[in-house]
């Protein structure tokens, strides 16, 4: 089977193109390399450096493929509250034009990147499916937008689809030519700015007065291998007409200074770091209920954030 990853030289799809690979499917990349790196790119696959607003790109990399691993995206929140028409563009119109493409091409199986963003400020934690979805930013408005228009396009056209709702991805794959980690300039993500942090210049918590027990946020980290894995067994699962959601976590939370702990653990210091305001569009807590991926997909994440935190900082050296 040949999978087109769009986005596949970014950090979630890298690791993506690695384990497929490494599973016998045969892969396509479509990336315009504005977040990823073209040397990640593995010998032996097709890639094509192109926009997903650009059909004749988006046309060319479909070709011979038989399902589509959908990463490509603009994803950062704080970036999406300044810029929200580009998040509209790139990830609304552009996953418009895979969708209308793939039509054309008779490409019927798709996994896409969404995001427990779309759920906002939770009324229940931990966050079924069913969840209430009032995204807090621009960010998760899109990718909710999207989980609509694949709704649709599944009810109209046919399609069988898996959107896989995101909580917070974290840890590497070390692949032959080395390991597969966020190289985000400037990096926003919480673990890698903690293992970043100096005395200099120091991680930022951003808000101490959130309704949690120790005031910083919670979130649910799940390592970038385990989230790889749903994705194969969502691929493996696509076949009947329809769109099923699953969120994808590990099922348990994190505070800000929880990680900050476990990192400093890690390292064996005490990592510095200065209590911050708020980010904007941050909600005070996100924790999965994975039991459906558990059930539907038997799928089970199996490493801890013990894990996730020395693979991020291998990945550093
Ligand atoms: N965070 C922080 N300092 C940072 C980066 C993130 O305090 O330098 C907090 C952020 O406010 C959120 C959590 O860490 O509560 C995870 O943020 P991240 O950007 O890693 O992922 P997100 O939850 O936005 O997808």
């Amino acid at each position: 089977m040949r999978v087109l990853v769009t986005g596949g030289t970014g950090y979630i799809g890298s690791t993506a193109v690695e384990i497929l690979l490494g599973q016998g499917f045969e892969i396509s990349i479509l990336d315009d390399c504005s977040m990823g790196h073209a040397d990640t790119v593995p010998a032996g696959v097709r890639f094509i450096q192109g926009s997903l607003l650009n059909a004749a790109e988006v046309a060319d990399a479909l070709a011979g493929c038989d399902a589509v691993m959908h990463f490509a995206g603009k994803s950062l929140v704080g970036e999406s509250v300044e810029k929200p028409d580009l998040y509209h563009s790139v990830n609304v119109d552009g996953t418009r034009i895979l969708l209308d493409e793939m039509r054309k091409q008779s490409i019927t199986k798709i996994v896409f990147s969404s995001s427990a963003a779309t759920y906002g400020e939770p009324k229940v934690v931990p966050i079924l499916e069913t969840a209430e979805t009032n995204p807090t930013n621009p960010y998760g408005a899109t990718k909710l937008a999207i989980d609509h228009m694949i709704t649709k396009e599944a009810s109209e056209h046919g399609i069988s689809a898996a959107s896989l709702r995101y909580f917070n991805v974290a840890g590497a794959l070390k692949a032959d030519r080395g390991w597969l980690a966020e190289r985000h300039n400037p990096e926003t993500h919480l673990i890698p700015n903690v293992l970043c942090s100096t005395q200099a210049n120091p991680v930022k918590i951003f808000g101490t007065d959130w309704p949690t027990a120790d005031g910083t946020c919670i979130r649910d980290y799940v390592h970038v291998i385990d989230l790889i894995d749903a994705h194969i067994k969502a691929l493996n699962s696509l076949g009947a007409a329809g769109h099923e959601i699953y969120n994808l976590g590990s099922g348990s939370g994190y505070s800000v200074r929880e990680v900050v702990k476990a990192a400093s653990d890690a390292i064996g210091h005490q990592i510095p770091f200065v209590d911050s305001p708020r980010r904007a569009g941050d909600p005070a807590v996100l924790i999965a209920d994975i039991s459906k991926a558990k059930r539907m997909l038997a799928w089970e994440p199996t490493r801890d954030m013990t894990t996730m935190v020395a693979d991020t900082l291998n990945s550093m050296a």
